[in-house]
């Protein structure tokens, strides 16, 4: 086999070796299928297994209540940027809320404005984008359609350590970059969602955990496929659904439940591995400068950067050199960019802390 780098991508992203193992193993003959899953009906009875055991087990780690549907939809996250207020805010004639907090609140928010009408609650470019607000900078209105965040900004590394309290508002979620990261209260949630690609597939399906009020409130006039309402009636079988994509979530979560143990041990896995790239930043006496501020640091994407363009340069060429690979910031932010999602091995981290301690000794 080819070897393997490691992959700090922040997405399509690293995937756990033995889910990747079990696709292979599996990719020509489904186990009692005589055919591959690339091959079968969504309407077989292979899939049908496949696509509730996803459900279940992202219901299981979350402990999602009776009263949400777990859909699988298409169009990636960007999608739900413009199906949540096509949804719930067009009809409504209502404000929604939104908490800008990075680029992808940012275009979220723009999104919603093709729809209706936005209150931006609070925004962080001022500080370009280098934290979530605290409680006391952010006043909701009670009659909102919804409030929406984002729970981890892949782009600036700012997380938030727990969802803001929005009184009895619908709390409205984006956590692509975060999802099954570590566990999440979801009755406080009226909708969250991610797309795969991050944390828990490949691209080509988008989770979207809904509370069943939320649900009644999709308008008749939409079309079925950007209906939440029409779309949970068809159990996300409306269409051809990306078969391939549900089962890789499938396999990721059977590899959370089984492998990991659950959420709690996953969160206590993610902690390890950012607190070693945070301590090297920090230990660094300038060296490495990081994007966020500490109490908002996100455990999944670690944006730092380096004092120059030309160290910079140095720096991610000598690190490809030894298979620490995707490490480049995205343009917006500059300089590096460390995703550590759930399936980068702590090897992994290691290394590159190592790398990290070692480059700024040899260059500070
Ligand atoms: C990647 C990402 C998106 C965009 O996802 P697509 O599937 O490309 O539409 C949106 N939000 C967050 C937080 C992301 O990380």
């Amino acid at each position: 086999m080819e070897k393997r780098v490691y992959n700090f991508s922040p997405g399509p992203a690293v995937l756990p070796v033995p889910v990747l193992e079990a696709a292979q193993r599996d990719l020509v003959a489904f186990p009692g299928a005589g055919c591959s899953i690339l091959e079968i009906s969504h309407r077989s009875k292979t899939f049908d297994k496949i696509i509730n055991e996803a459900e279940a087990n992202i219901r299981k780690l979350y402990g999602v209540p009776e009263n949400y549907r777990v859909l699988f939809m298409q169009g990636g996250a960007i999608l739900q940027f413009g199906m949540i207020p096509m949804n719930l805010l067009r009809n409504s004639g209502k404000t929604a809320d939104y908490v800008v907090t990075g680029t992808w609140t940012k275009k979220a928010s723009a999104e919603a404005k093709t729809q209706g009408s936005v209150r931006i609650v609070w925004d962080g470019k001022e500080g370009n984008y280098n934290r979530v607000p605290k409680a006391e900078e952010l006043k909701f209105d009670p009659n909102a359609a919804y409030a929406y965040i984002c729970s981890n900004e892949t782009i600036q590394g700012v997380q938030y350590p727990r969802e803001p309290d929005v009184g009895g508002v619908p709390l409205i979620c984006d956590s692509s970059s975060d999802f099954l990261s570590r566990p999440v209260p979801i009755e406080k949630y009226g909708l969250l969602f991610a797309c795969a690609q991050k944390n828990a597939g490949p691209a080509g399906v988008t989770t979207v955990i809904i509370r069943d009020d939320l649900v009644a409130r999709s308008p008749e006039d939409l079309p079925s496929l950007l209906n939440y309402k029409v779309f949970a009636e068809g159990k996300s079988l409306l269409n051809t659904p990306p078969t391939f994509a549900i089962y890789v979530v499938k396999l990721v979560t059977d590899w959370l439940l089984n492998t990991i143990g659950g959420l709690e041990k996953m969160a206590e896995i993610n902690r390890k591995k950012a607190r070693m790239l945070y301590d090297a930043v920090d230990q660094s006496k300038g060296f490495y400068l990081p994007h966020a501020e500490s109490a908002s640091r996100s455990m999944m994407n670690v944006p730092f950067k380096l004092s120059s363009d030309e160290l910079t340069q140095k720096f991610l060429a000598e690190a490809a050199a030894v298979d620490l690979c995707e490490l480049k910031g995205h343009r917006s932010v500059g300089g590096c960019r460390a995703s550590i999602y759930n399936a980068m091995p702590v090897e992994g981290v290691e290394k590159l802390r190592d790398f990290m301690l070692d480059f700024a000794k040899k260059n500070g």
